[in-house]
């Protein structure tokens, strides 16, 4: 942290208040790369943890279109003024690959960022796609410290995103569009597996027969799907985020599904779970920077793209250079 910036201490008492400067602040200390910056970060996690964990974390994915920011703006909105304090982190795995960003400059979500009882964070771009994961826990944690008791992980539906946004929160939307023809084209049976909410939005219009079309067609495909949650039958519900409509039905199944959590002991189970994934990503990120950090590794890794390129050497022979060079060489490999 530069001179000017506040203290550990500071922040953890500014976050403690709910006050979303620190929180913004904390935040970016957890995504910074800098060494010293990661070793504040941890020690206020540390200190914050036990003020964590009391917040329903509930994750939205569907295809860019589909209406996630549209339906987390309804109902972050109407969470509010049912008194509850809602955070949204937006997680964008694309920004991860190519340090761009597939939602690019849209403004979303104006009205509900303006709101006292919101926070609203993008993920952060650059870096691997499981810093991305371990990061936006971090942000969760941080936003449960700092009192938000709805936290809602949106994520762009690109495939590989889904399990792992699955593994960072309780309850799973999935967010879906009636179109024309086969309902399940291009719906991948692994997410449909994952889901434990299915919400055919934009169910407005001209679009209501369709879209009890394929609440029907979904319905039909789940049953041959094992569940989601052991003993839940995952409902699909159809709704319009630009009306409001079917909202408070989508909120009461996320409600219901919860209190089938706890009821069951599954809550604990996904925690622990999530935990895990945590203390996996973490460790693989910090055993990964730990090496690049040995001296003469950088050089090594040059040196086997450069013998790979002139095809001198294989791809798992200069892996196995690289390894030799941390110090991490095993005599049967080589
Ligand atoms: P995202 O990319 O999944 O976040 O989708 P957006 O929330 O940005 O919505 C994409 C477009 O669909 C926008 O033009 C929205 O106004 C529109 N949209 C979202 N929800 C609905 C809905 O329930 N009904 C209709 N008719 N349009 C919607």
């Amino acid at each position: 942290m530069g001179k000017t910036s506040p203290s550990v201490a500071e922040l953890k008492e500014g976050i403690a208040r709910g006050d979303r400067g620190s929180l913004s602040r904390a935040i970016t200390l957890a995504e910074s790369r800098l060494p010293e910056d990661q070793e504040h970060a941890q020690d206020l996690i540390a200190d914050l943890l036990p003020e964590t964990g009391r917040a329903i974390r509930v994750g939205i994915t569907g295809v860019p279109g589909a209406g996630k920011s549209t339906t987390i703006e309804a109902l972050g909105l109407k969470l509010i003024r049912e008194g509850h304090r809602v955070a949204v982190l937006v997680v964008d795995p694309t920004s991860a690959r190519t340090g761009g960003s597939i939602l690019g400059d849209k403004t979303r979500m104006h009205k509900l960022s303006a709101e006292e009882n919101a926070y609203i964070r993008p993920s952060p771009s650059g870096g691997v796609l499981g810093g991305v994961a371990r990061k936006t826990r971090e942000a969760m944690l941080l936003c449960e410290a700092a009192g938000f008791d709805v936290i809602i992980v949106e994520s762009v539906g690109v495939g590989q995103s889904e399990a792992e946004l699955a593994e960072m929160v309780d309850c799973l939307m999935l967010l879906l569009v009636p179109g024309a023809g086969d309902e399940l084209q291009g719906i991948k049976r692994g997410i449909m597996e994952l889901a434990d909410l299915i919400v055919v939005n934009k169910a407005d219009g001209d679009r209501v027969p369709l879209a009890k079309r394929a609440r029907g067609d979904y319905r039909h495909a789940l049953r041959m799907l094992p569940p989601s949650t052991v003993g839940w039958e995952t409902p699909v519900q159809i709704a319009s985020a630009t009306e409001g409509t079917g909202l408070d039905e989508v909120w009461e199944s996320v409600e219901k599904h919860r209190a089938h959590l706890e009821e069951t002991g599954q809550l604990d189970e996904r925690r622990r779970r999530q935990t895990e994934r945590w203390l996996d990503s973490m460790i693989e990120e910090a055993v990964l920077a730990a090496v690049h950090r040995r001296s003469g590794v950088e050089e090594a890794i040059s040196q086997a793209r450069a013998d790979v390129d002139a095809e001198k050497i294989t791809v798992p022979q200069a892996t196995q250079k690289v390894l030799e060079a941390a110090g991490l060489g095993t005599s049967a490999a080589s």
